[in-house]
């Protein structure tokens, strides 16, 4: 439960600057999440390079411990790296052309269509471009969401060249006076050299104002490759990453800004037209560790005496350690979040397992309700003991089958990370 934090947490000397060492050990720790948060492994090992140079020497901060410390200095780092603050592209009162790029199925019609949605609400008179000639139906996916939003199609015509579409919207705009234009272009299954070229002559002739790379936030480590050949081709001006919906936690959005240093404008975070939101490098980069909100752990976790905690084994994992370490998080406070902040905690918690203040009294009643030797080996807990336990803790034999089913699935999920941190057990990382 929160072990990975844990550890870091507890690798904590109460010595005034950083040492070699404790750096050392947590940025092991850091690589490992960075990497399974899909990372590029060179944007990984560099990044943690450079915040360990950074690192070492620098006094530990105020209230905080060594390991809480260096895991500020990452975080900030990391949001730094992503950005700083949320940016946004630049709109000048008139004149400006959006150039949409990126691999086939990363977004990008979904987005032009959501960026038309979402100027269109702030005042702004948007024109389509459907230049996506390379699939018939693309156009037409286009102009439903034009129509959707309300807003002109361009549809360029197959054969057309590029002084041609250039000709043809400056017609459109003499008549229809728009704006902004957002071009939607056509992409591959892969980086191709026909698709670049074709690419790089539309935007020589039609000199758009931003050049926006649209990339799949589920391309993994594929993404860094994918943003370098784009911004080498076309000169990407800033990014747009899509799906963060999806279960991906945000790597290929730091492999992307760290290859090309341009900023990430939006995420897409839904299919709908509306599900596009600024890009906030400090949520991104809470996600891209698996913390959750870091600091609001780090600072709640002050509060208590974390290091009490019982220390176990994966695979070892009872019924005793679950209550033990039930009732350290709930003397944390403000349960609602805390648990989710916990790496691997939101992945061990069964599908529809809420957690609230009752219901972890509850599990507390129940298993308070269990004999030692219940509790360590649960499987012993047959029918009669599971009415006898549902009796004595006033609640029902469903919620106790129901615990000793999230109590299997946690410890099965313990395994799992064991195994994932190369079977170094929960505690993982040695230095
Ligand atoms: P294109 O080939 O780059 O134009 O990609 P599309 O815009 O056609 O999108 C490909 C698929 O990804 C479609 O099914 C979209 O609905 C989906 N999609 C695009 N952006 C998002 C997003 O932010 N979240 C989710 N969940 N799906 C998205
Ligand atoms: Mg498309």
């Amino acid at each position: 439960l929160g072990s990975k934090l844990q550890d870091i947490l507890d690798r904590v000397g109460r010595e005034s600057k950083l040492t070699e060492a404790q750096v050392k050990a947590t940025m092991r720790e850091i690589r490992m999440a960075l990497l399974e948060a899909d990372v590029n492994f060179g944007v990984a090992k560099d990044f943690v390079a450079k915040v360990s140079e950074k690192a070492v020497g620098q006094e530990v901060m105020g209230s905080l411990n060594a390991g809480q410390t260096i895991v500020k200095l990452v975080h900030d780092e990391l949001v730094e790296t992503l950005g700083g603050k949320a940016a946004q592209p630049e709109l000048k009162t008139q004149g400006n052309l959006w150039f949409m790029v990126g691999l086939q199925g990363a977004g990008k019609t979904t987005s032009t269509g959501k960026l038309a949605h979402l100027y269109k609400s702030k005042g702004r008179r948007v024109l389509l471009v459907a230049a996506d000639t390379q699939r018939p139906a693309a156009r037409d996916q286009l102009e439903v969401l034009g129509k959707q939003v309300g807003v002109p199609v361009l549809k360029v015509q197959d054969g057309e060249t590029p002084q041609e579409t250039k000709r043809r919207l400056e017609e459109h705009l003499k008549t229809d006076y728009r704006d902004l234009v957002i071009v939607d272009t056509a992409g591959r299954l892969q980086i191709d050299e026909a698709l670049m070229d074709q690419l790089a002559n539309l935007q020589a002739e039609l000199q758009p104002t931003e050049t926006l790379l649209v990339v799949d936030a589920m391309t993994g480590q594929e993404a860094l490759n994918v943003a370098q050949t784009f911004d080498q081709r076309v000169n990407v001006s800033g990014l747009i990453i899509t799906k963060m919906d999806g279960d991906a936690r945000g790597g290929a959005a730091l492999s992307a800004r760290t290859v090309t240093g341009k900023p990430i404008y939006f995420a897409g975070v839904s299919e709908k037209i509306a599900g596009l939101e600024p890009f906030y490098p400090d949520r991104v980069a809470g996600r891209i560790l698996g913390m959750g909100d870091v600091m609001g752990l780090i600072e709640r976790a002050q509060q208590a005496d974390l290091k009490a905690m019982e220390q176990q084994k994966a695979g070892d994992f009872d019924l005793e350690d679950l209550m033990n370490q039930l009732r350290q998080i709930r003397r944390l406070g403000p349960l609602g979040d805390l648990m989710k902040m916990i790496p691997g905690m939101s992945r061990a918690l069964p599908e529809g397992f809420s957690v609230d203040e009752a219901q972890l009294q509850r599990i507390d009643a129940m298993i308070s309700s269990m004999t030692f030797k219940e509790r360590r080996n649960p499987k012993i807990i047959d029918g009669r003991r599971r009415k006898r336990i549902a009796a004595g803790s006033g609640t029902s034999v469903q919620d106790i089958n129901k615990l000793l089913k999230m109590h299997e699935q946690m410890k099965e999920m313990m395994k799992m990370l064991q195994k994932m941190s190369g079977g170094k057990g929960m505690k993982g990382m040695k230095p």
